[in-house]
């Protein structure tokens, strides 16, 4: 049973890498920001708490992130297991996310940590294209990446669930890292 959050930095290929994998071992690929660009699409009530956020640069408040999750995670077609994409991003997501996969009796295998330089985050992003990926929210992201983010990397490494992956080279090349070092046990 495969059950992978795949964790990193924006713009370090964790939407990338999740599609890739999701598709070699069959499992929903569950990205929070594309429920959210979803939702927003389909101008639904969740997509309007959203947008302001997103368009920012912000985070989207935890109580409206956990409770979309809850419902994902409540769903059928999970019980193959799942990749989570994007989610936690703050240390009460990683709490709740913690007491939700015990109340739904799914524990995850592992956190799966791209490591990506900044360099090459700014690069990426900016060669995606999407709506949020301007200079000026590029920036903002990174901040709110290294405030409220980047903390879950100890929350973790101190419960033994982080696996570090060089999130730098081919595309190819690291899905082959993660299967490898994360997924051959
Ligand atoms: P992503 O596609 O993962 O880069 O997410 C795009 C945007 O959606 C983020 O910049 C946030 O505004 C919002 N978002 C996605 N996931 C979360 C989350 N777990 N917590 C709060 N906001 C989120």
């Amino acid at each position: 049973m495969v059950r992978l959050i795949l964790f990193g930095p924006p713009g370090a290929g964790k939407g990338t890498q999740a599609a890739l994998l999701c598709e070699l071992l069959s499992v929903p690929h569950i990205s929070t920001g594309d429920l959210f660009r979803e939702a927003i699409a389909a101008q639904s009530e969740l997509g309007l708490k959203a947008q302001s956020y997103m368009d920012q640069g912000n985070l989207v408040p935890d109580q409206v992130v956990i409770e979309m999750i809850h419902d994902r995670l409540s769903q059928s077609d999970i019980q193959s297991g799942w990749i989570l994409d994007g989610f936690p991003r703050t240390l009460a997501q990683a709490e709740a996310l913690d007491d939700l996969l015990v109340e739904l009796n799914q524990p995850y295998n592992t956190v799966v940590s791209l490591i990506v330089p900044n360099d090459f985050l700014v690069e990426r992003m900016l060669g995606r294209g999407r709506k949020d990926d301007t200079e000026e929210v590029i920036r903002r992201r990174l901040q709110v990446y290294q405030a409220q983010t980047s903390p879950l990397i100890e929350y973790y490494r101190d419960r033994n669930m982080l696996q570090e992956i060089d999130g730098t080279g081919d595309v190819s090349e690291i899905t082959l890292r993660i299967q490898q070092e994360c997924l051959s046990h």
